[in-house]
């Protein structure tokens, strides 16, 4: 299935293997003029949900960051993984991994399966592991090179961030971003005082974070270069409450609990976000809130509840200051994937920059007469690992209405790689004109519309179908005399006219029933 979707995505302008002429160097890739357009809707649609929708705010800041910064976030001294070499092959390999793999295979022995293998596996990674222990580890174990057989050396630590000098002077040295959120933080005191000094204040952006990963793999599901959207909810903890609570305190989430996952269960249980601050599963309502409204975006965007579940993490495997992280898993070709990691942060971040910079960084409560360094909920969305899932989720492998033999794309109207497409009929007897005309219009209006005069309509529609287009215009002779226009829906072949200039009104209109109606 993998192989499918990445060499179709590779085919129609999906994605691009970065600097492909000089061969790719992994964990790079570049969307596709097809694929871009996509990625900005999925990035827009998050914008209206998580920011313009709950009056949250938006910054761009930048992504060379000077190491001060990340050595107050724990970046430079934590944001690493153990290492470790072949004496033979000389091939490095990730040590937690290859411990985690032979504790593993030892519990399959067992006849434990799977699903063990997986807790052993974050377990192994706990923070407490230095690369002494696991050097010791691997010892016990009998770690021999999974390549060659060969004998390892001692583990080191390889520290995961891009470095750089910043300036034409040594000794400067600065590091590109592995995370959005620590521009946040540091914008924090001054979009709080412009926009009047009250909490809660959700603050979020969307960028590039970069990540030196050791092995990147699995097409985009570990890259060195990807996009993340974060939203750093700030609050008082004396009132963890989210004001739009009400509206999701019914939604459903599938949750794997901790109990589950001790007990060995795979299984997710399904809890309304009230029943998670009830049964004190969420840290607090403003976590459950933003459980509930992430599983609503997933399913708007095609991905179904049934995919994908929240793992509530194990104690042992989040930081110490954290007060809760759940991440969203999906069920993809490459197995469970974390594409959303939502953490209760308290108010770590703040206070570690407020300490090394010497800033006061808290804020004064009106109500309370009293200044507190607010606490912080931060949903943290990777887009390169959602559009994957996406790509999955709305991938068929042919069948239809029409029984076609081509493999097409239900994408969601709204994150369709374009809005229609305009075909004419024929080239000829003035239609070819008509329809871009037609074309012209469309686009003043806002509609990333495509056009397409090769071959036979036929044709023209299974290649819009295989890249998810949502709808195709078509103007024929009717048009011409009558100044209506057929818009074809991708699901089912139906047709209906129109005329053509209702048209971006309809395509709206269809866009939001998800069916083309007379
Ligand atoms: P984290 O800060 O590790 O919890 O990451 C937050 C989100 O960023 C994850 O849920 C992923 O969606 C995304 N992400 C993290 N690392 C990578 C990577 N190497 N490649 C692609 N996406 C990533």
């Amino acid at each position: 299935m993998k192989e499918e979707i990445m060499d179709v995505a590779l085919k129609r302008g999906f994605l691009i293997p970065s600097n492909e002429a000089y061969g790719q160097v992994s964990g790079f890739y570049d969307y596709g003029s097809v694929g871009a357009p996509m990625k900005r809707k999925i990035e827009d649609a998050w914008r209206k949900s998580f920011i313009w929708r709950d009056g949250n705010l938006e910054v761009e800041t930048v992504m060379i960051l000077p190491e001060i910064v990340l050595k107050a976030s724990g970046h430079v001294g934590h944001f690493g993984d153990p290492l470790v070499g072949c004496e033979k092959c000389k091939k490095k390999f990730r040590a937690d991994t290859l411990v985690a793999d032979a504790i593993g295979e030892k519990a399959g022995e067992g006849g434990q399966g799977e699903h063990v293998k997986r807790l052993k596996e974050h377990l192994a990674r706990l923070p407490g592991m230095n690369p002494e222990e696991l050097t010791e580890k691997m010892r016990e174990l009998g770690i021999g090179c999974p390549e060659c057989g060969g004998g390892f050396g001692e583990v080191g630590w390889f520290n995961l961030m891009f470095k750089t000098n910043i300036g034409p002077v040594e000794g400067n040295p600065g590091y590109a971003r592995p995370e959005t959120a620590q521009g946040i933080f540091l914008a924090f005191p001054r979009v709080f005082r412009a926009h009047g000094s009250r909490l809660p204040l959700g603050i979020g952006q969307i960028g590039k974070s970069f990540r030196n990963e050791i092995s990147p793999r699995q097409g985009l599901i570990r890259l060195r270069e990807f996009t993340q959207m974060e939203l750093e909810y700030f609050f008082n903890p004396e009132s963890a409450l989210h004001p739009r609570f009400g509206e999701v305190e019914g939604r459903k989430v599938r949750v794997l609990t901790r109990e589950a996952q001790v007990s060995g269960s795979d299984e997710a249980q399904e809890f309304t976000a009230k029943e998670l601050v009830e049964k004190k599963i969420a840290p607090n309502q403003i976590m459950a809130y933003f459980l509930a409204r992430e599983t609503e975006f997933y399913e708007s965007l095609g991905v179904p509840s049934g995919d994908f579940r929240f793992r509530h993490m194990l104690k042992e495997e989040t930081p110490h200051y954290s007060g809760g992280n759940f991440d969203l898993e999906v069920s993809t070709s490459y197995g469970w994937v974390e594409t959303i990691g939502t953490a209760y942060r308290t108010d770590f971040d703040l206070s570690s920059h407020a300490k090394t910079s010497g800033q006061d960084l808290s804020v004064f409560i009106e109500e309370e007469k009293k200044k507190i360094i607010p606490h912080v909920v931060e949903p943290s969305f990777g887009v390169d690992r959602l559009f994957w899932a996406v790509l999955e989720k709305c991938y068929r492998s042919g069948g239809g209405a029409e029984g076609r033999d081509w493999s097409w794309f239900d994408f969601p109207p709204r994150i369709a790689p374009f809005g229609c497409a305009v075909l004419p009929l024929m080239k000829k007897d003035g239609l070819k004109e008509y329809a871009e005309g037609l074309v012209r219009a469309l686009r003043e209006e806002g509609v990333n519309a495509l056009f397409d005069v090769s071959g036979s309509i036929g044709k023209r529609y299974a290649r819009q179908d295989e890249i998810g287009t949502p709808y195709c215009v078509t103007a024929d002779y009717e048009s011409l005399e009558k100044g209506t226009v057929t818009v074809r829906f991708r699901n089912d072949g139906k047709q209906v006219r129109v005329p053509a200039g209702e048209l971006p009104a309809r395509l709206r209109e269809f866009a939001k029933a998800g069916k083309v109606t007379a």
